[in-house]
């Protein structure tokens, strides 16, 4: 299986990650092998994304920016690693391991589209394999850059009140399309103990694999 989570910058994409990380590998025993990945990835086209979100490099294009992350998922998705470990994705997932994402196309769409047309946002991700499911983090904004702490916020790119408010209006109103379309994508309300949070995770997550 491969699962997503998407959310907006302090949402808890990363923590919620981790707690299914260690429910998965405790579990390898009824789920299988799971490999946990993130983008963007430790790649050449993903180093390049993290200069640029950290205001190190000059301000670059926001087609180049989407071509950038659409590049790096296209290396995370299909290279040829000379071994297991450092195979794409889908290399992972046709040898059964379960493979699961801190954020994936999802992100592209509601961030990019922010500056960049949705329609060609989309058509440079065709070659993007649909996740089995994708749990989007929904989360009010103030309490986003309370998360982020205040006095570390604006150090990123996009991490802007303003945008930020589109960017989550944006993943609502994509996930919705995409659902529309027969994407299997669970909205979460991230605004709870993350106990519980995880806990409406993992009923997805058990549900996925009956
Ligand atoms: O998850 P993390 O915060 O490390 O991701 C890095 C940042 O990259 C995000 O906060 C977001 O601002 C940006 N991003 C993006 N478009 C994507 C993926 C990430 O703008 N497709
Ligand atoms: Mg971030």
């Amino acid at each position: 299986k491969f699962i997503v989570l998407e959310g907006v910058d302090g949402s808890g994409i990363t923590t919620q990650t981790s707690l299914l990380r260690t429910w998965l590998e405790e579990n390898e025993a009824i789920y299988g092998r799971t490999f946990f990945t993130k983008e963007p990835t430790d790649g050449p086209a993903g180093g390049q994304i993290r200069l640029a979100l950290a205001k190190r490099l000059k301000p670059l294009d926001e087609r180049m920016m989407a071509l950038l992350f659409a590049a790096d998922r296209m290396d995370h998705l299909y290279c040829t690693g000379e071994n297991e470990q450092n195979s794409g994705i889908v290399a992972k997932l046709e040898k059964g391991i379960n493979v699961i994402s801190d954020r994936y196309y999802l992100s592209s769409f509601a961030y990019q589209s922010l500056q960049v047309d949705l329609a060609w946002l989309r058509q440079i991700n065709a070659y993007c394999i649909k996740p089995d499911l994708t749990i989007l983090l929904q989360l009010p904004i103030s309490e986003s850059i309370e998360r982020r702490s205040r006095a570390r916020f604006h150090e990123e790119l996009y991490e802007r009140e303003d945008y930020l408010t589109q960017i989550s209006r944006n993943y609502l109103e994509i996930a919705g399309k995409l659902q529309a379309e027969g994407e299997n994508i669970l909205i979460v309300n991230a605004l709870r103990d993350k106990k519980d949070v995880f806990a409406e995770i993992q009923e997805a997550v058990k549900k996925l694999f009956t």
